[in-house]
């Protein structure tokens, strides 16, 4: 599961594969952006 942040508004969202749109201000699909750390845990 990646996680997936609206450059726009900030809101984020997880989803296998990357939205067609933010889901808070309907930013287009290419205003989100890959949150690589996500998911990891910090040493
Ligand atoms: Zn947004």
């Amino acid at each position: 599961m990646a996680v997936w942040k609206c450059a726009e508004c900030g809101n984020v969202v997880e989803a296998r594969c990357k939205p067609g749109k933010c889901q808070a201000c309907g930013a287009a699909k290419d205003r989100l952006i890959k949150d690589e750390s996500a998911g990891k845990k910090k040493a």
